[in-house]
């Protein structure tokens, strides 16, 4: 038996078929049972925001486990107080911020959901969400995901939620005063990393604050530094109402929150919402501790300038195939001139590279904050060669691809 028979007659199948088995990481890097390395720049989808098995992380998880992991949320822990307080800064709430601990990217957003139920009661049955937007697959964050084919199986959704086009003439058309909230993805990852138009949140933190409805952007891809700030907002000079974080502020313990500011913070009143294992001492010491090594080691900055240097490496490489990047700092999609994403992908393992494909002609990379010179080196010479194979297969079949037989 192969592990892939044991995965393909034990694990759900919704996932499709799993690409490779990976028994041990350090840094950038991944080894499979084989032994073979693999340089990572998929990190666990921007979750592995200090790479593998780094000290800071192994370090936090241990000495917790050994000194208290769960309470439950009748008590309080210090790393709990600590990861709130210092959420708090991060993401600038001042004094009334209010941080939520829960568990993933949707329980952060299920949080959100309810919080736009509770700010818009009776008065505000309306939600707005951005067409393609990702939020989540539970049954509220779907109901929030603005993706037809994800939600069919699955109808009928919770209702109130209305999706729009990420203009703003589209803001200005949708919102009133019956509008309880407008959720935002900053930078849309699992679309294919798309960003917003130039000012749309300025427009969306204006025209929400004069209808009444709360402004909530959802960072759980965004967050945690990997745009060049702590969360993708500030670029924006923006003061939202609540924001959900996750993925990469556990570095790989799974936990996310959603951070209230002002007004918004007294929304949820004792016995409105609840999690078991939300923020309790084992995650929110990991997270803590995550978020303070990249402030200490100044990762934030590194992922604005690796991210510079990333995309003009990119540029650089001759290739018919590329055809631009989008995103932010390390939140980046390589656009591809030909619908050959799972091909790049594909050839990108074999030569020894993750990366991961969000659509047919986007290549995603989100690799560890931590990454340096040495990494995109690697990196451009193993996308280069997976290129090559990609391009060689494309001008054999070169009546299909015309332009790429030059
Ligand atoms: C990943 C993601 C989510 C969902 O997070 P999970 O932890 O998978 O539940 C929600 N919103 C965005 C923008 C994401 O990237």
């Amino acid at each position: 038996m192969t592990w892939q028979d044991d995965a393909g007659r034990d694990l759900v199948r919704s996932f499709g078929d799993r690409m490779a088995m990976f028994v041990r990481g350090e840094g950038s890097y991944l080894w499979d049972a084989e032994g073979t390395r693999y340089l990572d720049f998929l990190a666990g989808i921007a979750v592995n925001s200090l790479g593998h098995a780094h000290p800071a992380f192994v370090e936090a998880i241990s000495r917790q486990a050994a000194t208290l992991a769960h309470v439950s949320n009748y008590f309080a822990t210090p790393p709990q107080l600590e990861l709130a307080s210092r959420l708090k800064r991060l993401a600038g709430t001042g004094d009334r911020g209010r941080i939520y601990f829960g568990n993933s990217g949707a329980e952060a957003n299920e949080a959100a959901f309810k919080l736009a139920r509770l700010h818009g009661g009776a008065d505000r049955p309306r939600i707005l969400a951005l067409r393609d937007a990702f939020h989540g697959r539970t049954m509220g964050t779907l109901a929030l995901t603005g993706k037809p084919w994800m939600q069919e199986p699955f109808l009928p959704m919770t209702p109130g939620v209305e999706f729009i086009d990420s203009t703003v003439e589209a803001l200005e058309a949708a919102l009133d005063d019956r509008v309880a909230a407008l959720f935002v993805e900053p930078v849309k990852g699992e679309a294919g990393v798309i960003d917003l138009p130039d000012g749309f949140l300025q427009a969306a933190r204006a025209l929400t604050g004069q209808h009444g409805a709360l402004l909530i952007v959802d960072e759980i891809q965004t967050g945690a530094g990997r745009t060049g700030e702590w969360f993708a907002f500030q670029h924006a000079g923006i003061t939202p109402d609540a924001i959900t974080v996750a993925k990469g502020i556990g570095g790989g313990f799974p936990i996310g929150a959603l951070i209230t500011y002002g007004d918004a913070s007294d929304l949820f009143y004792p016995g409105t919402h609840g999690s078991t294992f939300g923020g309790n001492a084992l995650g929110t010491a990991v997270a803590g501790a995550v978020l303070g090594e990249i402030e200490d080691a100044g990762l934030v900055a590194n992922a604005a300038e690796r991210g510079i240097q990333l995309r003009d490496a990119i540029l650089a490489i001759d290739s018919p195939v590329i055809g631009g990047c989008r995103g932010r700092g390390l939140l980046m999609g390589v656009a591809l001139r030909h619908p050959v994403a799972k091909a790049v992908v594909a050839a990108a393992q074999t030569h020894g590279l993750i990366v991961n494909a969000p659509n047919d002609e986007t290549i995603r990379l989100v690799p560890a904050l931590t990454i340096g010179d040495v990494e995109i080196d690697e990196f451009i010479q193993l996308f280069t060669a997976a290129l090559r194979t990609v391009e060689d297969a494309l001008v054999l079949d070169g009546a299909a691809h015309p332009e790429v037989s030059k």
